[in-house]
């Protein structure tokens, strides 16, 4: 038995569907994180775990008790929004032991609870101010630091991030996974930014159109995605797609015709099942180099115009758009190209991945990809 296990979920609004099909199980200590663009359901997952959102159809399991009927309270989750929902008028203290005080807990308890929670998240200078008197971040530490006190079996996150600067967010992160290593308590965090859910997650779930897409850890999904969706919303600059035509297949691989910006080339899938006709080649922006002048290449070489440098110092991300009006990206070293430039490119073939017309992975025999 795992600690939660969603079996078959479903989420109407009357005749709209907004969730269907969920499974999902997550593990005692997991961290996962709930991915997707804006609008696909992550919110409404989230909000059916915790009770403060019915569920259509089918069941949620929290340690071996089906919960769809049990109230919020009864659940022993804590949620943390992005809106802080602090008591204005309340010290840091009286928010945090809000809730124990609610419950008629004795002040000694209260007390001993408070100095221990504003010790793991570094509150005690600030412990006697009230919100107003509170950057971003501390206020979202405030508003940890209640959901904390109530010694939940579960943490539930809804993009508890988003209202802080980039800097604050990347720290908050940080200390986020620090109190997870610490308190060892099942987390489930929902965001819309892939970079913040490939460093927070020990699984990663990405969701669209109110389905999952795939989970599973974050290089895993970087490295194996299972459709064309997962594959361009996993990665900071995005994998670049090129449109082909399957013309035909040997044990060692297929020949592609019609390959944007190319022409032809043979990708190395041995063992590939009867691909469709249309097929895309997905290659990463760190799986494509630059030929020097005169430098041949081999395999897939792709050619066009430089558009944009993006010069990041370390490196470089080069846009490209080919001969046929496909664009690319390509990762580069520092001063990589100038705008305008004419390149050619080399494809690590033995990195590219295929997908069918109906966006799903094309897995050779044998070997990962
Ligand atoms: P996310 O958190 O991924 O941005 P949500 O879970 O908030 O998405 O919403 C998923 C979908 O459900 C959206 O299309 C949204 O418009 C719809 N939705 C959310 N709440 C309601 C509601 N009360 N009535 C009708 N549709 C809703
Ligand atoms: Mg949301």
């Amino acid at each position: 038995m795992s600690f939660i296990e969603i079996r078959s979920v479903a989420k109407a609004y009357g005749s709209v569907r907004v969730l269907d099909d969920v499974d999902l199980t997550i593990e005692h200590g997991e961290f996962v994180v709930f991915v997707g663009p804006s609008g696909c359901g992550k919110s409404t997952l989230l909000r059916m775990v915790s009770g403060l959102e019915t569920i259509s159809a089918g069941t949620i399991a929290i340690d071996g008790e089906v919960v769809n009927d049990l109230e919020p309270a009864a659940r022993g989750v804590s949620m943390v929004f992005q809106s802080y929902a602090l008591y204005p008028h309340m010290t840091t203290a009286g928010n945090v032991s809000f809730g124990l005080r609610m419950a008629h807990t004795p002040r000694p308890v209260i007390a001993e609870s408070v100095r221990k929670v504003a010790e793991i998240l570094r509150l005690g200078s600030l412990i006697d101010r009230r919100p107003s008197q509170l950057s971003g971040g501390q206020k979202q530490r405030v508003a940890i630091g209640r959901a904390i006190v109530r010694e939940p079996r579960l943490f539930l996150f809804d993009e508890p991030l988003s209202n802080l600067d980039a800097e604050l967010r990347v720290q908050m992160r940080a200390e986020l996974t620090d109190l997870h290593r610490r308190l060892g308590t099942t987390m489930i965090y929902v965001t819309h930014d892939q970079v913040e859910a490939m460093t927070l997650a020990d699984t990663m779930v990405v969701m669209n159109g109110g389905r999952i897409q795939q989970a599973g850890a974050p290089l895993t999904l970087y490295d194996d995605p299972d459709n064309l969706f997962v594959a361009g919303f996993v990665g900071s600059p995005k994998m670049n797609f090129l449109p082909a035509a399957t013309t035909s297949l040997t044990p060692d691989g297929v020949h592609l015709g019609h390959v944007a910006g190319v022409g032809e080339a043979f990708l190395p899938l041995a063992g590939l099942e009867a691909p469709s006709t249309t097929v895309t080649i997905g290659m990463r922006p760190e799986h494509l180099r630059i030929l020097a002048a005169g430098e041949t290449g081999s395999g897939l070489v792709l050619e066009g115009r430089v558009l944009l440098v993006e010069e990041l110092g370390s490196e470089s991300f080069v846009h490209m758009e080919l001969t046929d009006g496909t664009r690319i990206i390509v990762r580069s070293g520092r001063r990589a190209a100038a705008a305008q430039a004419h390149l050619r490119v080399e494809a690590d073939l033995a990195a590219a991945l295929l997908f069918d017309e109906k966006d799903q992975r094309l897995r050779g025999a044998g070997r990962g990809r």
